[in-house]
């Protein structure tokens, strides 16, 4: 147990390019082995906002924002529901090496609906369709994992602002235009906003995802079945927003091959899924 942890370790700090490993543990008692860094190269992400606003402006336009997709959208109030999902999104940040916010997972209610998304500043949204059509956690945590990218790689608000002007974006930080404001949030609930991330963003955001997906121990392949399924609720539904705003190209697919031949077989093969407490947490209630 102690050496194939200690050989895990060593892995993904080969992977991650570390020269140290340290054990944390997560929220539920399991251990997270190694901080998780950054990509190397473009940080920001061919678009970051380091320039652009600060990290406190950031946290306020995601406050302001997440106000109002609350007000438009009926939070889940299951809170053992609110709580696991939470749980998991803990888990994934807890090694990122972002920061500066506070990551928090809001579970919002509407069965008929595939879509999850992250605000500047901090919180991801997950609906209860995209958990239905998940059939394991790490399946769930994948979609999650890519939203986290986004946010640690800071692509928010320069694509709003990018999109919309940064006028529209400090008026927003300043409380002003409530208009805008509910505009703003109806695109970004309908992959607006999101859609619009640019592929160099996705790029990197796939790249990132998969890495925060595999560090606290989940299976990477839940990263390609998930997206599968999503590409495949494709062709019969259209309810579903996240497909639009992360298009399940077959470019994509492809490239999630590619990002887990980097992974060694033994953990593409053994790593959890969390299969029975998906189902006892999540499916049987829903
Ligand atoms: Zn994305």
């Amino acid at each position: 147990m102690c050496n194939s942890r200690m050989k895990r370790c060593i892995v993904v700090a080969l992977l991650l390019g570390l020269a140290a490993c340290q054990t944390v543990l997560d929220p539920y008692g399991r251990p997270i082995e190694a901080p998780l860094q950054m990509p190397s190269g473009d940080v920001a992400g061919g678009g970051g906002t380091f320039s652009l606003i600060t990290t406190q402006q950031e946290i306020e336009l995601g406050r302001q924002l997440a106000a109002e997709v609350e007000y438009q959208h009926h939070v889940d109030t299951d809170p053992q529901l609110q709580a696991y999902v939470n749980g998991i999104g803990q888990w994934l940040v807890a090694n990122v090496t972002r920061r500066d916010i506070p990551y928090s997972f809001v579970v919002i209610d509407n069965p008929g609906s595939i879509n999850s998304f992250s605000l500047p500043g901090g919180r991801t949204y997950v609906y209860t369709g995209l958990m239905k059509l998940a059939s394991n956690e790490a399946e769930l945590a994948a979609v999650m994992a890519h939203e986290i990218a986004h946010l640690v790689l800071r692509h928010h608000a320069a694509t709003i602002a990018r999109q919309y002007g940064f006028e529209m974006l400090t008026g927003i930080i300043l409380g002003q235009n409530p208009d805008e404001k509910a505009r703003l949030v109806a695109d970004l609930v309908g992959a607006g906003v999101q859609a619009r991330f640019s592929k160099d963003q996705e790029r990197t955001a796939d790249e990132l995802g998969i890495q925060i997906l595999a560090s606290p121990g989940y299976n990477p392949e839940a990263m390609l079945s998930i997206f599968q399924k999503i590409g495949a609720a494709g062709q019969t539904t259209t309810n579903i927003p996240i497909f639009s705003s992360h298009p399940t190209t077959q470019e994509r697919l492809q490239r999630f091959q590619v990002l887990l031949q980097t992974f060694p077989p033994n953990i593409r093969a053994d790593s959890p899924i969390y299969m029975e407490r998906y189902q006892e947490q999540v499916l049987n209630k829903l």
